[in-house]
């Protein structure tokens, strides 16, 4: 298996923690854990979801409306599927982008029962007169309806039943404030510890009836997964597809092998982290080097490097952030030699 680093590298990309088919189909039935107990990680968002949820149930109410902001692959759609779960409610699952039409809004708003969660992904991408019409919806728990148009036209109040929204975003820049406002929590996802990622591994190996499979691949696997529960999965799977044509995947030596074929180096990265770094370092001679210039050298679109590769460099020192661009650091010079040796 090989990785592509052409225009559209993050579709084939194996460290893009966007959701690939494979994923949905696996993901949704088996790996998507049910429970809060069952989540790993992000411990203090699942204490204060806990205490969040177990407040709402003895008041018998509906939560808070609830905003996820965080990179891809981290667990936002699980937790919104979680709080539904805990609530004893019925999920409503939709997105910014799918929502094209205040007609489209308002007949999932006015369809919701009582206690229902409404989810939102991609909440950046709602349509600006969209959102105002989520203004009331959140707050005041009505919507005004137009009818007609011109000098005739009249707006009819709508009340709606007491529900949950859950938004998820991986901008949270992008939402405005008046939008912002109107989400009672707003909890942020952070790129997971490797101790955590190794207990999902575990988990999905079990899930995925790969058994005796030890720590020091629990390890292996989790350091490679640049923070991402999807990409922790999916690197699993492939892990078992190896395992069911006949490679000991026991066995770190074998391991360590399937993943230099498929691209990915110890720390996680991939050709298009490589590319990435060495236009910083090499085209553009450590310089701070803006988005768009970024954008154009790679061949990649500018939110892909902004939500998928970034991140990950951020968090591993690579890069940093100025106000001029993105720059270069030293420990990037520190791989460079490791690459070499
Ligand atoms: P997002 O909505 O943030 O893009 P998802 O909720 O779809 O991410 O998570 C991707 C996959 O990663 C899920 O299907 C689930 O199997 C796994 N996952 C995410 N978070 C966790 C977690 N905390 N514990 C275990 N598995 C997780």
């Amino acid at each position: 298996m090989t990785i592509r680093s052409s225009k559209k590298t993050t579709e084939t990309r194996l460290v893009s923690p966007d959701t690939r088919d494979e994923d949905r189909e696996e993901n949704t039935n088996i790996l998507r854990p049910k429970r809060l107990d069952e989540y790993v990680g992000q411990s203090h968002l699942r204490q204060y979801l806990g205490v969040t949820i177990e407040s709402a149930r003895i008041r018998s109410a509906p939560i808070e409306h609830v905003l996820l902001y965080g990179p891809p692959g981290l667990g936002k759609t699980t937790l919104a599927h979680i709080i539904a779960r805990e609530m004893d409610a019925h999920l409503r699952q939709t997105s910014g982008p799918a929502l094209e039409k205040p007609a489209d809004l308002v007949s999932v708003l006015t369809s919701l029962q009582t206690g229902d969660v409404l989810f939102i992904d991609e909440m950046h991408r709602l349509k600006p007169h969209l959102e105002e019409i989520l203004y009331s919806a959140m707050e005041d728990r009505c919507i005004d309806i137009m009818i007609g148009s011109g000098a005739g036209a009249t707006s009819i109040r709508m009340d709606l039943s007491p529900f949950t929204l859950v938004g998820a975003t991986t901008k949270l820049s992008r939402l405005s404030n008046p939008l912002r406002d109107r989400f009672g929590h707003i909890l942020k996802l952070d790129l997971y510890e490797t101790k955590d990622l190794e207990r999902i591994v575990e988990r999905t190996f079990r899930l995925l009836g790969c058994d005796g499979v030890g720590a020091d691949i629990h390890q292996l696997v989790a350091s490679r997964s640049r923070g991402t529960p999807r990409i922790t999965n999916r690197y699993a799977k492939i892990l078992r597809d190896y395992a069911t044509v006949g490679s000991d995947i026991r066995d770190a030596r074998v391991v360590s092998d399937i993943f230099e074929k498929i691209g990915i180096d110890e720390r996680g990265l991939d050709v298009l982290d490589r590319k990435f770094l060495a236009a910083l370092s090499r085209h553009f001679g450590g310089r701070a080097v803006g988005l768009s210039t970024l954008a154009a050298h790679t061949g990649e679109e500018e939110w892909t490097l902004e939500d998928v590769v970034e991140p990950y460099l951020l968090k591993l020192a690579l890069i940093e952030r100025t106000p001029r661009g993105r720059r270069i650091t030293h420990a990037w010079e520190q791989v460079v030699r490791e690459y070499s040796e």
